[in-house]
């Protein structure tokens, strides 16, 4: 059912120190658990109703990921069981993690999803208010920035999307040297998909998010 061939390229081809997430949404349990049984530990999700529905069914020591835009009032769904919430993109979303985070007794690891595309659509921090942001989001106590994640513009014109990896690398490295300089926990950049993956990776990319290179067309 799933691409194994490729799942099996992509995951030799993967330097050491990049994590694959693949994205199963609109993808059912079977699936996953190909890719599973193939060795993918983390999976990727966007849909809370969809993921709560997954995790129930699948095996307990999968680690699953949070890539979408989040709504407020869908952070209880899933804060318990996503071991890494990619997409933080306002103070007021870290706000209701950080509460709901409390009410548990636990600290939730969040990446900063900051807007490097053009695009209308692209969800994201402005980079003009990154610093601002981060800094209200980092005084949280429990949650726990590890990193940023953005997504490139959709277009086959690689010099693009590798300008717009550039410039989250940037930004990374910007955190990582000011706010975050004693911070250990804050060291991954999510960036790559099934199109971009190696132009990601070539500008440090920690985490690539595949999904249809994987699992087939959605
Ligand atoms: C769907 C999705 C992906 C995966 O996209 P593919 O092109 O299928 O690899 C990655 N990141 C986010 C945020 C997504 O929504």
């Amino acid at each position: 059912m799933i691409n194994s061939g490729r799942l099996s390229e992509l995951l030799k081809e993967l330097p050491p120190g990049v994590k694959l997430v693949a994205v199963s949404k609109f993808k059912p349990p079977e699936a996953i658990l190909e890719a599973y049984n193939q060795g993918v530990v983390n999976f990727g999700e966007n849909r809370p109703q969809e993921l709560e529905t997954k995790m129930e069914q699948l095996p307990g020591d999968i680690r699953w990921h949070f890539i979408g835009h989040l709504q407020r009032n869908k952070v209880k769904l899933i804060i318990r069981r996503v071991s890494l919430i990619h997409s933080v993109d306002s103070v007021r979303l870290a706000a209701e993690i950080d509460s709901r985070a409390r009410e548990l007794s636990l600290v939730k690891d969040c990446l900063l999803q900051i807007r490097i595309a053009n695009e209308e659509t692209k969800q994201g921090i402005e980079p003009g208010e990154l610093d601002s942001v981060a800094g209200e989001i980092k005084a949280m106590p429990n949650v726990r920035i590890c990193g940023v994640m953005g997504m490139a513009t959709n277009t086959p014109d690689i010099d693009i999307v590798s300008k717009e990896f550039a410039l989250l690398k940037f930004y990374y490295r910007h955190l990582k040297e000011t706010l975050f300089i004693n911070d250990d926990h804050f060291c991954e950049i999510s960036a790559g998909m099934s199109s971009d993956w190696r132009v990601a990776v070539e500008n440090g990319s920690t985490i690539i998010r595949v999904g249809s290179l994987i699992f087939g067309e959605r």
